[in-house]
C-alpha cells in the first residue's frame, strides 16, 4: 500500500468538495426549480469540478486514454440502463 503524496491528499479534500457544491445546486434546482438566475451558479460549481477533475487526473497521472475508455464503459452502461441516450 502507498499512502498519497500532500499533493494528492489537497487535491482530493478539494475535489470532494466541489463535488459537494454541485450535488447541492444541482439538488436546489430539482427541488425549488430551474430559473435563469441560477445559470451562473450552476456554471461556477460545473467549471469548478471538471478543473479539479483536471487537478485530480494530473496529480494521479492518468492518461487521457484510460479516461476516454473509462468514459466509454460509462457511456454503454447508460446506453443499457437510462433513458440519457435515447
Ligand atoms: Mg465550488
Amino acid at each position: 500500500m502507498k499512502h498519497l503524496t500532500n499533493q494528492q491528499q489537497e487535491t482530493a479534500v478539494i475535489a470532494m468538495e466541489e463535488m459537494a457544491e454541485l450535488t447541492q445546486v444541482l439538488s436546489k434546482l430539482i427541488r425549488f426549480g430551474y430559473t435563469s438566475d441560477k445559470t451562473e451558479h450552476l456554471i461556477q460549481e460545473m467549471g469548478d469540478v471538471l478543473l479539479l477533475h483536471r487537478l485530480l487526473q494530473n496529480t494521479f497521472g492518468i492518461e487521457d486514454n484510460s479516461l476516454d475508455e473509462a468514459m466509454l464503459r460509462k457511456q454503454h452502461k447508460l446506453m443499457a440502463w437510462s433513458s440519457l441516450y435515447e
